[in-house]
């Protein structure tokens, strides 16, 4: 593989099927889902999802408290650690409206793609930068979720939605609507990512597939919340396009590699974590990713020489973490 000045792929061979240095290049990690600015609760434990990160809970009371230099701050912290976990691209979602976006100190090449929460009576000033990401289907009423998710469309900006997380909406959306949140979000909503389906049924993925909608999957953070693991196993069978989130960083480190971890002892094969830990993530927020000319979102990892390459996937998805990072390959990296 050639790399010009700017460490841009410009020619890729291949050599050898062996490993003989001891040294991979691989794509970047790519983090689906993230809230990056609450990693200053970083350690809380001991509450339940609403508390958590319902309206008013503790997340916002703390986000609400940070100035803006403060929200910054945290945002540079949950970025360099990612960077060092050797995820070079993130989906975040910001809190705080049009103003919460303000905040940014993440520069050069490295791919964030934020999604914001922008205020209804001032959809018209969401920069041309931002995505558009939904707490839940009761973050407005029937009409303003239609009119975002309408507006996001005719600007052509994605829209993440959580769905299907909290029990509890999901049978109060029964009772209200007949049918479960995520039902009413894909009849009524134009929404290209779900995250979480904690509590999905099959049916439900077969209307996803339909809808040619995409999935992300945050196992960490709803082991840590309780509110219940995904159907693994009908999701990675299907069709949809999946990413891998940590989601909030006050739950835990942002490793793509732990997620993978934890994802593998449910049967998955470490082909599709990789995949879905880089190119299927970063095509869901609409971005190119991978080795291919003019791209530059590459980690050399040390493989230890216990691994055989037959095994080389296994090890990458299973055992593999920061620690084998050797060098991080980027455009203008900072
Ligand atoms: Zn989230």
């Amino acid at each position: 593989m050639l790399l010009d000045h700017n460490n841009e792929v410009i020619e890729i061979e291949e050599l050898s099927q062996n490993i003989e240095t001891n040294t991979l290049i691989m794509p970047g990690l790519f983090n689906s889902h993230v809230h990056a600015a609450d990693i200053g609760l970083r350690g809380i434990d001991g509450y339940g999802l609403k508390e958590l990160v319902g309206p008013n809970g503790i997340k916002h009371r703390y986000l609400d408290t940070l100035t803006a230099d403060q929200l910054n701050n945290s945002i540079l912290k949950a970025y360099n650690e990612a960077k060092e976990y050797g995820t070079l691209g993130w989906s975040d979602f910001r809190e705080g409206g049009i103003s919460g976006l303000k905040p940014y100190p993440v520069n050069g090449s490295y791919s964030h793609i934020p999604f914001a929460r922008p205020e209804i009576d001032k959809l018209e000033l969401l920069p041309k930068f931002a995505n558009i990401g939904i707490r839940d289907v009761a973050a407005h009423t029937e009409y303003e979720m239609k009119q975002l998710t309408e507006f996001s469309k005719k600007l052509d900006r994605k829209v993440f939605i959580h769905i299907s997380e909290d029990i509890n909406l999901r049978d109060e959306w029964r009772s209200k609507f007949g049918c479960s949140d995520l039902i009413w979000a894909l009849d009524n909503l134009k929404a290209d990512a779900y995250i979480h389906l904690s509590h999905a049924d099959e049916d439900e993925i077969e209307l996803m597939e339909s809808h040619e909608v995409g999935g992300i999957i945050c196992l960490r953070s709803n082991i840590f919340t309780k509110s219940g693991v995904p159907p693994l196993k009908s999701l990675i069978e299907s069709n949809l396009t999946l990413g891998i989130g940590t989601d909030n960083a006050m739950f835990s480190e942002l490793s793509i590699w732990e997620e993978m971890k934890a994802l593998s002892r449910h049967d998955i094969k470490s082909n599709k974590l990789l995949k879905m830990a880089t190119i299927d993530g970063a095509t869901l927020c609409g971005i190119l990713w991978g080795l291919d000319k003019g791209l530059s979102n590459l980690i050399q990892l040390n493989i230890p020489k216990y691994v055989e390459n037959a095994n080389l996937k296994d090890w990458l998805a299973t055992e593999c973490d920061q620690r084998n990072i050797e060098q991080i390959i980027m455009n203008q990296y900072q």
